[in-house]
């Protein structure tokens, strides 16, 4: 279980309402990505991007699978908080 770290507060509203944001992103035509951010729900800002694996447009199962990953939720809960670090987490490695 990864565990999920305790997200602080919007540090420009102060707001406690940040929730998860993960949208397409394309790239090429065949193949996509996900960008996936925080964001605070009463100023709407955005924390910082972080994109996840590429997979195939058609491969269903494939973006299913990196939507369960919890590792991407907590790499963008990390990133919320400001403890990102150099190391880059594996996000695809099944
Ligand atoms: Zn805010």
């Amino acid at each position: 279980m990864v565990k999920t770290p305790s997200l602080k507060p919007c540090p420009f509203c102060g707001g406690k309402d940040i929730r998860f944001s993960m949208k397409i992103d394309g790239k090429h035509y065949h193949v996509i990505r996900y960008r996936v951010a925080m964001y605070c729900n009463k100023c709407h800002t955005y924390g910082p991007i972080t994109f996840t694996e590429e997979v195939l447009r058609t491969n269903y199962a494939g973006r299913e699978a990196i939507k369960k990953d919890d590792a991407v939720k907590v790499q963008a809960e990390n990133l919320w908080n400001g403890r990102a670090t150099n190391e880059t987490p594996h996000i695809n490695e099944h």
